[in-house]
Order: C-alpha cells, then sequence, then structure tokens
C-alpha cells in the first residue's frame, strides 16, 4: 500500500457498484474519481442527454472531481495535481470513444490500466466457427449464449478512501440547458444509481413476468426503462443479467435478456463499423434517392404528421426523452419510407432527444428499420401506421396520452380521424400512406435494378 492514490477516470459508466477499475484501484489504496467533459471526447452529446449527465453526476456529489475541456489534456493534469500514480478506466466499446483513451494513456506518464468495459461477453468473444464477427443477430446470440456466463457483479469498494483532487463546480460543465423543457423528463425520470437499482428492482418484480405480451403495448409499463441508465452506465448489463437469472426462469426472463442480447450486438457491430451512424453497412443503400424536405422532417419531429401513433411517439420523445420501442420502430419506418427522408436525419434527431441517446443502440437501430444493416428488416417491410396503431394500442390509450387533440375521439376513429372529418387542432396526414409505399417502393426498386 502506498499514500499516492490511483485515479479513476469514469466514461460512460457513473456507478460505484460492478465498475472494474474502481475496484481494483480501490483495493489499492486512496483514490480518485474523476469525470471529464469533452465535447470532441466521441459524438457530442445531444440536449437530453447533457441534462441526464448533469442529473447523473449531481447525484455522485462530492465523490467525483470534474474537469472540462480535452481529456488528453485535463486527465494529465489532474492525475499530477492529486499526485496519482496510476490511472485506470474501462475501456470502451465505441471506437470514438477508445480514440480517446488511446490519446490519454499516450499523454499520461504514469502507469494506466484499462479493465473490462460494460459487455456482458467482450468484443471480439462471439465468434463464427470460423472465427469471424457474426453478421446476424441469432447465431450470434446462440453462440453468446454457450460461453462461460458473464461474471459475477463486484462489489461496490469498502471501504472507498477518496483522496482529495481540486476539480471544477458541477455549473461549469454547463450542461443544463437554457430553456426549462427537461420538465418533463424531470418528473419521470431519477438519473444516478440508486434510481437505476429502483428501475431494476421495480422491473422484476412485477412487468418481468409479463414482458413478452406486454413489452409491445405502448400504453402499458411492460418494459424495464433502464435504457439511460445503462447508457450511462449507472447499472452494468452484469448486475442486470444475474439479478434476472437468479430469479426463476420463465419467458418474460429469456426474452428481456434477448434484449439485452441485442445490445451486445449492437456494440459488437459498432466496434467494427466506426461510421454506423452515418454509413450504411449494405453499399446499395450508399445511392439511395432521398428527399431532402426539411419542412417534412420538422413536422415529424414535432409530431405533426397527421398520424397519430407517430405524432404520440414523437411528443412522448419530446416530452420524456423517451419513446416506447415499438413506436420507435413506426416513427423510424414511417420516416424513411412514407417521407423518403435519409435514416441519418432520424438517428440525429433521436440523438438529440433521447435520454438514452446510444452510438451503438441508436445507429445500429435506425440502420436496421432502414433495411441497409447487418440484420436489418427487409426494406419493402413498411409499417402502416393505421394498423399498428390499431394491433399495438387498441383501445388507444396511448395515442390520447401524448396527443390531447385526439383524447375525445371514439376507439373506431383514433388512429385515423380523419375519417371524422377534420378535427381543430390536428392536422390531416401529411402523406397518403397508400401512394407513400408505391412510391418507397418504387425507389428501392430503382436501387436494386441500377447495375
Ligand atoms: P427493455 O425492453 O426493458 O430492454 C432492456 C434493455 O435492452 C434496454 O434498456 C436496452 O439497453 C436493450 N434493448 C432493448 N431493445 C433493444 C434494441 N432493439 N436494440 C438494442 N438494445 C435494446 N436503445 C437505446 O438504448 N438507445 C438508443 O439510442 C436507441 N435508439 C433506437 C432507435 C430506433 C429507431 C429503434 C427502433 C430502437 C432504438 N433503441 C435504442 C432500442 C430500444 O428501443 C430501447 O433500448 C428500448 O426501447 C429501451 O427501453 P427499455 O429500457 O424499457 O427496454
Amino acid at each position: 500500500m502506498t499514500n499516492a492514490p490511483i485515479l479513476v477516470w469514469l466514461r460512460r459508466d457513473l456507478r460505484l457498484t460492478d465498475h472494474p477499475a474502481l475496484y481494483h484501484a480501490a483495493q489499492q489504496g486512496p483514490v480518485v474519481l474523476a469525470f471529464c467533459h469533452d465535447d470532441q471526447d466521441g459524438r457530442a452529446l445531444g440536449g437530453a442527454s447533457r441534462w441526464w449527465l448533469h442529473q447523473s453526476l449531481t447525484a455522485l456529489g462530492d465523490t467525483v472531481t470534474l474537469a472540462r475541456g480535452r481529456c488528453e489534456a485535463e486527465i494529465p493534469r489532474l492525475a499530477q495535481a492529486c499526485g496519482a500514480r496510476a490511472v485506470y478506466w474501462n475501456a470502451s466499446a465505441d471506437p470514438a470513444l477508445s480514440a480517446t483513451e488511446a490519446r490519454v494513456r499516450q499523454a499520461l506518464k504514469i502507469p494506466t490500466e484499462p479493465f473490462a468495459g460494460d459487455e456482458l461477453f467482450s468484443i471480439g468473444a462471439v465468434r463464427t466457427n470460423a472465427g469471424t464477427p457474426f453478421q446476424v443477430f441469432t447465431p450470434f446470440w446462440r453462440a453468446a449464449l454457450a460461453l462461460p456466463p458473464p461474471p459475477q457483479p463486484l462489489p461496490r469498494p469498502a471501504p472507498l478512501v477518496l483522496a482529495p483532487c481540486p476539480g471544477l463546480p458541477l455549473a461549469a460543465l454547463e450542461l443544463m440547458p437554457k430553456l426549462d423543457w427537461w420538465r418533463g423528463m424531470a418528473e419521470l425520470w431519477q438519473p444516478g444509481e440508486a434510481g437505476a437499482a429502483a428501475r431494476l428492482a421495480d422491473f422484476l418484480d412485477g412487468p418481468v413476468e409479463t414482458y413478452q405480451r406486454d413489452r409491445d403495448l405502448p400504453a402499458k409499463p411492460g418494459t424495464s426503462l433502464l435504457s439511460p441508465h445503462l447508457a450511462f452506465g449507472e447499472i452494468s448489463p452484469r448486475q442486470i443479467w444475474h439479478a434476472a437469472r437468479a430469479l426463476p426462469p420463465g419467458d418474460g426472463i429469456h426474452t428481456f435478456l434477448k434484449e439485452l442480447g441485442w445490445r451486445e450486438f449492437s456494440r459488437h457491430l459498432l466496434a467494427r463499423q466506426p461510421d454506423l451512424a452515418t454509413i450504411p453497412l449494405r453499399p446499395e443503400f450508399r445511392a439511395f434517392p432521398w428527399r431532402d424536405d426539411p419542412e417534412a422532417l420538422r413536422k415529424w419531429q414535432m409530431g405533426r404528421t397527421g398520424y397519430p401513433i407517430i405524432d404520440a411517439g414523437l411528443r412522448q420523445l419530446w416530452q420524456t426523452g423517451w419513446m416506447h420501442n415499438r413506436v420507435r420502430m413506426i416513427v423510424a419506418s414511417f420516416l424513411i419510407k412514407d417521407l423518403l427522408i435519409p435514416w441519418q436525419a432520424g438517428e440525429a434527431w433521436f440523438w438529440d432527444t433521447l435520454v438514452d441517446a446510444d452510438s451503438a443502440n441508436n445507429a445500429a437501430s435506425w440502420q436496421w428499420v432502414a433495411g441497409s444493416g447487418a440484420d436489418a428488416a427487409p426494406f419493402f417491410r413498411i409499417f402502416n401506421p393505421v394498423t399498428q396503431g390499431e394491433k399495438f394500442d387498441p383501445d388507444g390509450t396511448y395515442v390520447r396520452t401524448w396527443v390531447p387533440e385526439l383524447a375525445h375521439l371514439p376507439k373506431a376513429f383514433v388512429h385515423q380521424p380523419w375519417k371524422m372529418g377534420r378535427v381543430p387542432g390536428y392536422p390531416p396526414p401529411m402523406v397518403d400512406h397508400a401512394l407513400a409505399r408505391t412510391r418507397a417502393l418504387a425507389a428501392f426498386k430503382g436501387l436494386k435494378d441500377d447495375p
């Protein structure tokens, strides 16, 4: 033991339990926990994520020393200021974040150690028999489940001896939005490790049993709502995995763990494809005849398309920073296929407005809906917003919650209000879905027919 502390650099892992870098550092003596806000550390955070980060750092309180600026300058500066003898962190799967980690490592004159990151199975460990990475989810997940199970989570270090180190006040990071559009988010969420643990406990205490049935019904509280906590690493996938596995097995748990598997798959994909958010994985999609229509994009963003399920989803997103998965798929299909607006524009809007904006999940999911991804829905599968609404929101509760103009509509019209004539305050459909579908299929056919 020596009294010089080890600096633990927090990345997107804002927690104290099951934190390999922190656990191993704390075993050796005092620790400085440091976080550096750097807009050039990977993709600059969107507005909703900045709000979340502010709250999550608030929850960590005085435990963490804050810095702002380029990480490769700030982390060595802090390490020197607090007399650190080494710097530890958990490695990121996102190549843009690992590039920062490589620069920090190079800039430091003291020993460094990256630990396993926030994956259930380390990147590169899940491979085909031929040793190549998987392109398709189902065999990927089958192979992952055949590996030794993820290790048990590590405990929160006790005692945790924190060494003093001067840092910035949280306000100096200027993360909070200037306008107060975040109030709806504050009502729904409790950012931080305690909020994450409470969400997991609530979910495993009930909804998980009916998860397989209810997870597609946006009006029901049928999913875990863990995504923003996972995106900021306030809980680790290993903690979730082992807590779920400790319960009697059932369809709900099986399906829930499979969704965590999609998170894994996306991360493994991003680690190989740093441009996942911008470049279609299937090269033929690079020539797709997209439309440039800022007005249509704006209507979609604001939830003014005239299709109730779409508008409900986009307004839920705007007000809470989250949208139900089924509705994410429907709104994404509408933007890409009914409006022929590039999926990258939708991905960017989600990046800015989701509290769970995640470089792997967001990019991989948009490519999945667009049909341009590794394991993707075929382009010609185009969601009909009316029948999707009637199927997954059969009595219109979800639409009525988020689109108050339609709250008084009888069930038969809530997903196609235009059949009642003009509803005051609510727009008519911005496109005719049947015509838009034909147009999209023709564009896709042209793409395939091109030599
Ligand atoms: P649960 O159903 O409780 O699932 C548990 C966890 O599994 C989630 O928290 C998430 O980490 C993971 N998961 C679930 N579904 C998926 C999926 N399809 N792909 C990858 N991981 C999944 N998820 C994000 O975390 N961040 C994003 O930026 C994001 N963007 C998306 C964009 C589009 C167009 C679509 C269709 C999906 C996107 N998803 C994204 C995936 C999914 O919608 C959310 O993870 C899910 O709705 C989060 O709610 P939950 O935590 O209650 O999920």
